[in-house]
């Protein structure tokens, strides 16, 4: 495992990191399972920023007696309400659910505390003028928090963001297609619009100029959806991949210094490991940019769980999960609608819940 450093803070972070996501509803035995993988392999770098008691207790678990060889990255403002995902700037939630991942990780200090999934400079302003920021920087003052970043998806809120001069990490989405996109309104309004993708072939300056201002800052970049959520590995992507290539190419933007990768077993996170033994030309993306693009009229489920929450208490990316895997959709959608007007890729979630 190679190894890269956090310039604000000489913190040295493995290129290949763990994202939880996935494994948030898994049992026990399978989360130690990859975490173990994970910390025999090198990787010393793990994204929690789920709520759920149980993901947080079997790291805590699982990192018993290992803790100081693997850092966790918190999240303020991903919490938990009525059992699903809530993004949430109310301040007495957002410390009471960091007050409970230390208890539940059994520790008094979190590596990474990241102002969560801010998109838009409205939010952006909330989480710095709101009250977030002050907390993180009173954590940090304190000990208790060793970094501190932001998660997004918009350039121009992680320019933001820096221009408090408080970031020591953006973890941004960073993936070929993305990087062909435009970037003004917010990447996922823009997959609501086919044509953009259908039309775009030059590469976006916005992103690539972010990328460059970070390193210029010493901002670190930690990568999610270095693979479209999988997107980029199947067939029908508008860019053929593999998954070393999708690495390579997040590993090879400036200021990145890890890929966040998830997973949903360990053998998936075995293939991502793998990427540490890959050749040269195993790596090699430079041909994507060859290829034509094309995009499928079918918006298809990334299973991000945007769309919650769900007054029938539906999990929604789940349900997909097993209606994609061949199982008969949930028999209490009451097409309410709310699902589909958060759907950032413009799923007809109702009349697949309701054929
Ligand atoms: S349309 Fe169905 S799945 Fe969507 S929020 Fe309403 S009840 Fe839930
Ligand atoms: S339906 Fe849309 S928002 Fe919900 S999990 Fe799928 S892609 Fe995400």
């Amino acid at each position: 495992m190679q190894y890269r450093t956090i310039k604000k803070t000489g913190i040295k972070i493995s290129e290949i990191s763990l994202g939880a996501e996935h494994i948030e509803k898994a049992p026990f035995d399978k989360v130690k399972t990859i975490i173990d993988m994970a910390m025999d392999n090198g990787v010393n770098y793990t994204d929690l920023f789920m709520g759920s008691p149980d993901i947080r207790d079997h790291f805590g678990k699982a990192l018993k007696g290992k803790r100081d060889k693997m850092m966790i990255a918190g999240h303020l403002g991903a919490v938990r309400k009525n059992n699903q995902y809530h993004r949430t700037r109310d301040m007495k939630l957002v410390k009471d659910f960091f007050w409970d991942l230390l208890k539940r990780i059994d520790t008094d200090y979190i590596d990474m505390l990241m102002l969560h999934f801010i998109d838009e400079m409205d939010d952006l302003d909330v989480c710095i003028n709101g009250g977030m920021l002050d907390f993180a920087l009173e954590l940090k003052k304190k000990g208790v928090a060793r970094m501190i970043g932001i998660s997004t998806h918009v350039p121009d809120v992680a320019r933001g963001a820096m221009t408090t001069n408080q970031m020591d990490a953006i973890m941004f989405s960073i993936n070929p297609l993305f990087d062909l996109m435009p970037s003004e309104k917010g990447i996922y309004k823009l997959f609501k619009d086919k044509d953009t993708i259908k039309k775009t072939v030059s590469l976006n300056n916005d992103r690539h100029n972010l990328y460059a201002e970070c390193q210029k800052q010493d901002v670190a970049l930690i990568v999610m959806k270095a693979l479209f959520a999988g997107r980029l590995l199947k067939k029908d992507s508008p860019i053929q991949m593999t998954l070393n290539q999708c690495i390579s190419y997040a590993l090879s933007q400036p200021s990145v210094v890890s890929a966040c990768l998830g997973c949903k077993k360990p053998k998936e996170f075995a293939q991502s490991l793998e990427y540490v033994n890959a050749t040269d030309e195993q790596k090699d993306f430079a041909q994507i940019y060859k290829d034509s693009l094309s995009w499928s009229d079918e918006a298809k489920c990334m299973y991000c769980n945007h769309c919650l929450p769900c007054p029938q208490e539906i999990d929604i990316a789940d349900a997909m999960r097993n209606i994609d895997a061949g199982s008969a959709p949930p028999d209490n959608c009451i097409s309410c609608g709310l699902c589909e007007e958060r759907c950032p890729f413009d799923v007809k979630i109702m009349d697949i819940f309701n054929p």
